[in-house]
């Protein structure tokens, strides 16, 4: 397994392979959660690229960009037992010579006036246009996505079809602890006692599927149940939507998809989690 930091060096090495290329984009603090996604690209495809880099453009200015856990020697160790060929981890400068005067990929705005892209100015901005770069010097024929970000999964299947990327993406499922947390790079940020809180996200959805499951559709109903449950976080947001179109949720869609964020006290790491109803 290769480690780059060059664009020219990474764009060499794919100019003399001729294979199918699977594309796993990260931001490193490698847990299992990637390690799934990572896993299936090395069955898919006969070369795997694993990109980490923290990217400044999808930060907020009071976000943990700074703080944001950087763990490369670990997480190349993962992707080698893993059977990765090469881990492209790019400086910032390297990435973006001037972030000020930078041509961004910007999804339409009914994509992004909710959820995580209503907390998050330009955070979806910054996102489209890395993974475009990411899928212009990868070169790949398949790129893995987690359903844990799923507005930004949404986000970046309609960008591939709107810009006619000739990318097939692939959603990952969420991946557990074995109590329920859904495993986060953040969750580092968590002692004992904020862990228990966190916990709370997927007790919440846990509990709205099952009164889903009992035959209740009553929005209203569901989102302050579930409400009831994240006491002691600081909700963001808990909202239903349509799956397949991430519109809010109506009585007679079939498919349910309920979205929570919250930050978790005292340390206010933001955490996000969803669940299908
Ligand atoms: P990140 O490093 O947080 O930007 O995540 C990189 C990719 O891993 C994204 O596509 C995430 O959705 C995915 N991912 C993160 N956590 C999980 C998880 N618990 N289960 C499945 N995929 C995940």
């Amino acid at each position: 397994m290769k480690i780059i930091h060059k664009i020219d060096e990474l764009k060499d090495v794919i100019k003399n392979i001729n294979k199918t290329i699977g594309l796993v984009p990260t931001m490193g603090a490698l847990h299992l959660g990637h390690a799934s996604l990572i896993k299936k690209s090395v069955e898919q495809n006969e070369f795997t690229i694993v990109s980490i880099f923290v990217n400044p453009v999808q930060f907020g200015i009071n976000e943990d960009f700074e703080k944001y856990p950087r763990t490369l020697k670990k997480d190349a160790k993962m992707c080698e037992e893993l059977g990765v060929d090469i881990v492209f981890a790019p400086a910032a400068d390297e990435m973006y010579q001037d972030t000020k005067e930078l041509t961004l990929v910007c999804p339409p705005y009914s994509a992004i006036n909710k959820l995580c892209g209503k907390s998050r100015p330009g955070h979806f901005d910054g996102v489209a246009t890395v993974v475009s770069k990411l899928f212009n010097l990868s070169k790949c024929k398949r790129a893995y996505f987690g359903q844990k970000d799923a507005q930004q999964l949404f986000i970046i299947k309609k960008m591939v079809k709107d810009l006619n990327f000739d990318v097939e993406i692939i959603p990952c499922p969420i991946v557990r602890e074995n109590d329920g947390l859904a495993l986060s790079s953040r969750n580092s940020y968590l002692d004992e006692s904020s862990r228990g809180k966190a916990l709370k996200l997927s007790k919440a959805l846990n509990y709205a599927k099952e009164l889903w499951q009992k035959g209740i559709r009553n929005k209203q109903t569901l989102c302050d149940s579930a409400l009831k449950i994240l006491e002691g976080t600081m909700v963001d947001y808990i909202e239903i939507v349509n799956p397949e179109t991430f519109e809010d949720w109506q009585e007679n869609d079939k498919k349910a998809l309920m979205l929570i964020a919250a930050k978790i006290p005292p340390t206010n790491t933001r955490l996000i989690d969803n669940m299908e109803l």
